[in-house]
């Protein structure tokens, strides 16, 4: 009997369990001391009413003989499969409904899309990133190269020359990073996976957080995409659906691979090893992408979106490098005097009271970074805001 030694191979991920140490060890020391999280990935607004509504109205429904629903499609129900087609409609993207495919989140399909595709594909990762691409790649034991971001870069790399890898992951608006890829520069990796047989594994997890109306929030926005990338968005981050659970990947009926439609082995993967997400959610998930959700969501994306601003201007203020914050809830900015992640870490927990999200905990490239996020609620931010504005450097 032998187990999947890629599990072995993965890196013990202390990062949020150090974070955890670290604070409650403050706390114990300095019980006075009010401690201010900047470093959450997680909402604090509570559900939009037109979610809230459509929830109650689907538990009623659960409740009666006549309209009480068992199993749902595998791939999620038509209605949410056509609001989301009209949300893409809306991007000027045409997508048909058996090309979208409803989750219970982006996690769960990123980390299970590699089922789909040979063993033996290199893997290309962005470092800093989000981990999950490089974890779930490494349990299955594929070969996996990275793509350096960096200040030169703005941290949003593009094909090298001479780069070859079969499976490319993108995230954008990124995470830690809140970088944001241009048309131009997602159509350079179009181009370039038509052109090497490769796909594009693209989460636009963030793509609600994108104001600038020029920059891309669907990769399917660049000619030539539907034969080449796969996407996964959430509702996550969008309408506060964390708790709640429902996201969707959408694979083109364009997207061939080795003479197969990769869309058709989606489905077959799907209907085989997963088995829905509930009614009542996707009732509520529907109702994101009607009128007064829309509305209602973005009331609060623009909550968090001041509180980037409030975070940026003051990183400005000091004269801190950062990248992030307008179309990305994340503010990613570079430790001052050469200090290393977790050196910044503790010189913003101990003397200003701050825990943010070192940079080191997202990739190599991350080192000498930190993250910061716009997700807590005003007053805490401000609150913060005031404390670093005393950082001397
Ligand atoms: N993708 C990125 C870049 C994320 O940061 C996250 C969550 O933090 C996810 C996907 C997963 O989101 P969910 O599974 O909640 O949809």
């Amino acid at each position: 009997m032998r187990i999947n030694r890629g599990f072995l191979n993965l890196q013990d991920s202390y990062l949020f369990s150090r974070i955890a140490e670290k604070v409650t060890e403050y706390q114990k020391q300095n019980p006075e001391k009010e401690i201010i999280r900047l470093g959450i990935g997680d909402v604090t607004l509570p559900l939009a009413p037109a979610v809230i509504e459509a929830m109650q109205q689907a538990v009623s429904e659960m409740g009666s003989a006549h309209t009480f629903r068992g199993y749902g499609e595998e791939q999620g129900y038509a209605f949410l499969r056509r609001a989301v087609c009209g949300y893409y409609a809306s991007k000027g993207v045409e997508l048909e409904a058996d090309e979208v495919f409803i989750s219970d989140g982006a996690k769960s399909d990123l980390g299970n899309i590699p089922d789909v595709f040979a063993v033996e594909n290199t893997v290309l990762v962005p470092d800093p990133v989000y981990p999950v691409y490089l974890d779930t790649n490494v349990m299955a034991g594929r070969s996996i190269i990275f793509s350096k971001g960096s200040i030169e870069n703005g941290f949003l790399p593009l094909p090298e020359p001479g780069l070859h890898a079969d499976l490319v992951y993108l995230c954008s608006p990124n995470n830690p990073t809140g970088a944001v890829y241009t048309k131009e520069q997602l159509k350079a990796w179009v181009d370039w996976a038509l052109d090497h047989d490769a796909v594009i594994i693209f989460d636009s997890a963030y793509e609600a957080f994108v104001q600038d109306q020029e920059l891309p929030t669907s990769i399917y926005q660049i000619e030539g995409a539907k034969s080449c990338a796969i996407e996964f968005c959430s509702l996550s981050k969008t309408a506060g659906f964390t708790g709640i659970r429902c996201g969707y990947t959408v694979v083109p009926q364009e997207l061939v691979r080795d003479h197969v439609s990769v869309n058709r082995l989606w489905l077959r993967r799907q209907t085989t090893k997963f088995n829905g997400v509930s009614y009542i959610v996707q009732r509520g998930a529907e109702a994101v992408f009607t009128e007064d959700g829309l509305r209602q969501t973005q009331e609060s994306i623009n909550y968090y979106r001041e509180n980037a601003r409030l975070i940026a201007d003051t990183l400005a203020e000091l004269g801190l490098w950062f990248t992030g914050g307008t179309n990305a809830p994340y503010i990613w900015l570079q430790c001052p005097n050469h200090m290393s992640s977790w050196e910044f870490f503790d010189l913003l927990l101990e003397r200003y009271g701050i825990v943010g999200t070192p940079g080191s905990g997202f990739g190599e490239n991350g080192e000498g970074f930190f993250r910061l996020t716009a997700f807590g609620r005003r007053e805490e931010i401000l609150k913060a805001m005031d404390r670093l504005r005393k950082m001397p450097l």
